[in-house]
């Protein structure tokens, strides 16, 4: 870039800031828009972190490169926003068949354009650009920060979980290790046999010879995950506000799962508290648990973050969705059929985004790319359904596996593997049919435990009650079941009574 002849108007203070204000815009909106998945404060620092190191290097360039004040700052600010509005404009496009070769070509255009403009422009226009750009972002980053205030103020006055006192007996009983493996979205067997043609049978006999208690009727108490799960690992239904869920609950229920009253109760009664992570980014790591495992390098919120940036492609290549997401499971089935050798008793809590969608397993393994199956809301057709009975075999398969390997261990452990909803099989329309509904809330269940704490989970206990009488049984704690009752979520709460 050649400058133009100086006219004496010097930069102030805020125009050296100002490429500095537009970069704090970009995390911001990264942070509010997600707010409701979430993230962990050390991974939201951290963009924050990334962008202003990025800044850094950038003015330090613009500074080592120009002379004058407002050549540096107008400058470095169009570098910032080429930097980090590129990811954003590229899946704002990507709809729209654009790709990476186009879009780089429109910004190298636009800004090329901007710096012809700039070479020849008078200094006061120029300082009035950067005087815009300071107002813009200013306003931009009120905006964020008011709205980020409100979110974070309102998520820490939620009570939607109310709380439970676990008074516990002062004699140590048996501490068994504990694993409660979530098998997102795997249908109980009688709706699989129904609307899928397929036997679930072969399984349930292999778990039930391993000493398992297979439980035929199990139904969850909420059709969406962050609620059935959170309730689940609480031991408490959700106080929900009438109508849609506000992001900041959303937040406190995915925070809840991660650290949960459970994985709270148990580790102060000695229990190591072993978080496997999924790819699924609010259920990524803990920061409760002692040891949180994930599949990616890159948390997924700074990936997320790093993908609105120039860093897209890049991340697109070796960050490949899919990828992450069967390393992950992969790393998921391992870790979970690991054999501890040390004497302290764990809590296992996995999240394991099997038989979910995408389909990509079948029994004999991975299927190949071309054919992954990503299925629509609607009622599944007979090749997605053949598709995710598939993913079931798989599953099946890793499932008995893991359970050989912990229990072949000198101690007996709890296993739990257990949905948290329905396969939605049906379909998942904002107004189902009570067969919808049904199929939905009908969760596979099964438990390997002491017959003191199997023979309390009659066909009717529902998850909500689960670690109530487990805690009952194993720390003599004076917990009551509660009523068991099913709710459904298309855009407010129903209750479910059976006729
Ligand atoms: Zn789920």
């Amino acid at each position: 870039m050649t400058e133009g002849a100086s006219t004496g108007n010097q930069a102030t203070w805020w125009d050296v800031a100002t490429p500095w204000l537009v970069a704090t815009v970009f995390p911001l909106s990264v942070w509010l828009a997600y707010f409701g998945e979430a993230p962990r404060w050390i991974n939201v620092f951290a963009t924050f972190g990334f962008t202003w190191i990025v800044c850094g290097f950038i003015v330090a360039a613009c500074h080592w490169v120009l002379r004058r004040g407002e050549m540096r700052a107008i400058t470095a600010t169009l570098v910032v926003l080429n930097f980090f509005t590129y990811g954003h404009a590229h899946w704002a496009l990507m709809s729209f068949g654009v790709r990476h070769m186009w879009l780089v070509l429109a910004y190298a255009v636009v800004t090329g354009l901007i710096t012809a403009w700039l070479c020849r422009a008078q200094t006061e226009s120029i300082f009035r650009l950067v005087r815009l750009s300071r107002v813009v972002a200013g306003l931009m980053i009120c905006l964020a920060t008011a709205s980020l205030a409100k979110e974070i103020r309102s998520a820490g006055t939620q009570t939607i979980i109310p709380p439970v006192v676990v008074a516990t007996s002062q004699t140590p009983g048996p501490r068994p290790d504990i694993y409660f493996i979530l098998v997102d979205g795997y249908a109980r067997s009688d709706m699989l046999k129904r609307y899928a043609g397929y036997d679930n049978t072969p399984f349930e006999d292999s778990l039930a010879q391993r000493g398992f208690k297979i439980r035929s009727e199990a139904k969850s108490n909420y059709s969406q995950t962050r609620f059935s799960v959170s309730s689940t690992l609480n031991m408490q239904y959700l106080e929900l506000p009438a109508g849609s869920v506000p992001t900041s609950a959303d937040s406190v229920l995915w925070t809840r799962i991660r650290d949960s009253k459970a994985a709270e109760v148990l580790r102060s009664h000695g229990y190591r508290y072993r978080y496997v992570g999924s790819a699924f980014p609010p259920l990524e790591s803990s920061s409760l648990a002692d040891e949180s495992s994930r599949g990616s390098i890159i948390p997924a919120y700074i990936g997320t973050f790093l993908s609105t940036t120039i860093c897209q492609p890049p991340m697109l290549a070796y960050q490949v969705p899919s990828q992450i997401y069967l390393s992950n499971l992969q790393g998921q089935l391992q870790r979970l059929a690991e054999v501890r050798q040390d004497d302290q008793p764990c809590f296992t809590f996995a999240h394991v985004m099997l038989p979910h969608p995408p389909f990509v397993y079948c029994a004999e393994g991975l299927v190949p790319e071309k054919d992954y199956l990503y299925p629509p809301n609607e009622l599944y057709d007979s090749k997605v359904m053949k598709a995710y009975v598939s993913q079931i075999d798989y599953l099946n398969a890793r499932l008995l596996e893991m359970v050989d390997s912990v229990c072949a261990g000198k101690a007996k452990p709890i296993v739990i593997i257990q949905a948290d909803h329905g396969g939605g099989i049906l379909g998942k329309p904002d107004e189902p049919s009570t067969e919808q509904v049904a199929e939905r809330l009908a969760i596979f269940s099964a438990i390997h435990a002491p017959e003191s704490i199997t023979r309390e989970l009659s066909s009717s206990i529902t998850p909500v009650n689960h670690f109530r009488i487990l805690f009952r049984e194993l720390l003599g704690a004076p917990l009551e079941n509660l009523p068991d009752r099913s709710f459904f979520y298309s855009d407010h709460l129903i209750e479910m009574v059976d006729e």
